[in-house]
């Protein structure tokens, strides 16, 4: 798992909608794109994201399927996972 000061992966993953939305304040935007810039697995995670929102049409978590949501998270926490094993 990528940590530093910013924010950690658990948070972007956390914030994603908030900032596909543009809602999310100047300051933390910055942090959440610092850390997209060195982690790959949030940035996939990111894109991913952004490819479901674009199938189902909203934004509201609430709203994308459980299913959909799950295979998201668990790819991501498959992939995180992954790379704490290899340093
Ligand atoms: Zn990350």
């Amino acid at each position: 798992m990528f940590r530093r000061r910013g924010l950690t992966c658990q948070q972007v993953v956390e914030l994603v909608t908030e900032y596909l939305d543009g809602v999310m304040e100047a300051a933390r935007r910055a942090r959440f794109e610092a850390h997209l810039a060195g982690c790959d697995g949030c940035a996939a995670y990111l894109e991913q994201f952004r490819i479901t929102v674009a199938v189902v049409g909203r934004l509201d978590p609430g709203d994308v399927p459980a299913p959909v949501m799950n295979e998201l998270l668990s790819a991501f926490r498959n992939w995180a996972g992954d790379r704490d094993t290899t340093g």
